[in-house]
């Protein structure tokens, strides 16, 4: 008997989506092919699904009959295993709500385990992180980092750039970095899982497992909801009249605006305040808690705060926003922080104030889908929602909201739904990063934290300055605070500021989660003249001082 294989024919000539609409027809129209998969003409490939009696002869032949040309590059058999239950009358083993990281996290497991899953999907397929989030903020924080440390640096002798002005052009770069990876890592993944299809559109839960998309319904064995979340702005006097900027908004701006005033010093609002601060936006941040990067050590937050300063950034903390409102084409901003009061005027107003999950206006009430405080979807360990056939998982749940954790939470909720396997949504220990420059890397506790634990620890600071690696560099902003339990010496957190501290961070990760001491920190080689050497030295911190150390005589 005939077994189904998955052919990946390359094709070249194609120049719009009317010749994929060719080919596809070409490929279509070949015996014992099942199914073409070539959403656009830049995929640049078609996925075919054909019996095993089918030939690439046959398939190239059809390709160059529409004027094309065509190679064979891969072919895989289609396994016939499932390892899911069938479920009487479903249309499809899983629904995702939302087309975004945690979606497509869930589609892959689901197509892994011989399942037939559908991603719906009303905006952007790709959801935030490719679209309007890691990827377009971290290209454009990169372009204005590297101008800056250009024309910045310590270093004599070094041709100096002035700092990026042409937004415009950056701003084609980035996207067209967008569309490349929104392409690549989620349209043609799609395609490449004859189990995964995806339908445009805004999809209501009906009551039950069932579900509406546009007039159609459907009845699947189990339902995901990624439904991400959105800008929440705090109820300000005169703002929502006043209008305003949110991250998305900022990374597509026309035109750099003359002055910007950010509300919110936690990541994205120091991210976005620091890129525009260095496209020479005159730049005000604005924090509500006693000082910027609110979540980390103090330590970090005070000494970010003064290289801010140092590149005309000026924060103001403890600030309460009195009101809102409009004059001429800009902005004014009414405050009081510590007893006085404040105005600031800027031509444009970005608040950052947090994401809240997305779950409202699609029926969840309906299916029995309860909410919790932040209106976050509640659910159990197994990313179970109180409908046992709806599970949830991305920022839809709430905090943590980072593109790792909804990626995580997909897989594990689709494994959960579709086998009842069990497995327990666990984020210890995870770490975080801001791409601030120097950024902000943690994981694990703070001193605060740990103590309000009932933890009896002790506490390391090194500063950069004492890091061969920074000095080398000529770039000594920054520092690492270790937080560790007194008694047994474990690594119970990592704080670290430093221009590499997102790559540093993973280390202490790997020994909070392995449960090592600071001491193993100490014993472990680290090359010399790396950034991760520091924390080694910030381990060493616990019993010298490293001041008085020769280079890597530790
Ligand atoms: C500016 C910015 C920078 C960020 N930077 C980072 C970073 O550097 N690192 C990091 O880890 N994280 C970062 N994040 C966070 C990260 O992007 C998110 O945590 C992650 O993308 C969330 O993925 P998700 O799948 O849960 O939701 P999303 O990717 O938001 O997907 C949800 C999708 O559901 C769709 N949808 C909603 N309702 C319906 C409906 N009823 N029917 C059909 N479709 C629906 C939406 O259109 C959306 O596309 C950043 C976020 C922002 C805003």
């Amino acid at each position: 008997m005939a077994e189904q294989q998955q052919i990946t024919v390359q094709i070249e000539g194609m120049t719009c989506d009317g010749c994929a609409g060719h080919v596809r027809k070409a490929l279509a129209g070949v015996d014992g092919v099942d199914e073409v998969r070539l959403p656009t003409w830049q995929a640049g490939k078609a996925e075919v699904l054909a019996s095993d009696t089918v030939v690439d002869e046959a398939l190239i032949g059809a390709v160059e009959r529409a004027g094309y040309r065509a190679l064979v590059r891969e072919k895989r058999p289609v396994s016939g295993e499932r390892k899911i239950p069938e479920r009487a009358g479903a249309d499809y083993d899983l629904m995702i709500i939302g087309g975004g990281s945690a979606a497509f996290a869930a589609a892959i497991k689901a197509a892994e385990l011989g399942a037939k899953a559908v991603i719906v999907e009303e905006g952007t397929i790709g959801g935030t992180c490719v679209n309007i989030g890691c990827v377009p903020s971290k290209t454009l924080i990169k372009a204005a980092e590297i101008c800056y440390h250009a024309a910045y640096s310590t270093f004599e002798g070094m041709t100096a750039c002035p700092p990026p002005s042409d937004w415009q052009r950056v701003i084609k770069q980035k996207d067209e970095l967008v569309s490349a990876l929104r392409q690549g890592k989620y349209v043609d993944v799609a395609a490449a899982y004859p189990t995964i299809s995806i339908l445009k559109g805004h999809a209501e839960l009906a009551g039950g497992r069932r579900l509406a998309v546009g007039d159609q319904s459907y009845h699947p064995g189990k339902i995901i909801i990624a439904t991400g979340s959105r800008l929440w702005a705090p109820p300000i006097p005169g703002l929502a009249e006043a209008g305003f900027l949110d991250s998305t908004d900022t990374l597509s701006l026309p035109e750099l605006p003359e002055s910007l005033i950010v509300i919110g010093a936690g990541a994205i609002g120091l991210e976005l305040a620091q890129l525009f601060g260095r496209f020479g936006v005159k730049v005000t941040i604005l924090e509500a808690g006693p000082r910027i990067a609110p979540l980390e050590e103090p330590e970090i937050g005070d000494a970010l705060c003064g290289y801010l300063a140092e590149e005309k950034i000026d924060a103001l903390c403890n600030a309460r926003i009195e009101r809102v409102s409009r004059a001429g084409n800009g902005y004014v901003v009414e405050v009081s922080a510590d007893g006085k009061k404040h105005t600031f005027e800027a031509a444009k107003l970005l608040v950052a104030t947090g994401r809240h999950p997305h779950t409202t206006g699609f029926g969840l009430d309906r299916a029995g889908v309860q909410l919790g405080e932040r209106e976050e979807i509640i659910v159990d360990q197994h990313l179970q929602t109180t409908n046992p056939d709806i599970f949830a998982a991305g920022d839809c749940i709430g905090n943590p909201m980072y593109v790792y954790v909804a990626a995580y939470a997909g897989g594990l909720a689709a494994e959960n739904a579709l086998t009842e396997a069990g497995r327990i949504y666990d984020l210890l220990p995870l770490p975080r990063v801001t791409f601030t420059d120097p950024q902000i890397a943690s994981v694990g506790l703070t001193e605060a934290q740990a103590k309000a634990n009932g933890k009896t620890v002790k506490t390391a600071t090194l500063p950069l300055t004492e890091v061969p690696h920074a000095i080398a560099a000529r770039n000594t902003k920054g520092l690492i605070k270790l937080v560790a339990e007194e008694e047994s010496g474990k690594l119970l957190g990592a704080h670290i500021l430093a221009a590499e501290a997102g790559e540093v961070i993973q280390e202490a990760t790997l020994a909070i989660r392995f449960g090592l001491r600071v001491q193993d920190l100490v014993e472990t080689f680290h090359p010399y003249l790396t950034m991760a050497e520091g924390l080694k030295l910030a381990a060493l911190t616990f019993q010298k001082d490293v001041k008085h150390l020769s280079c890597c005589a530790a």
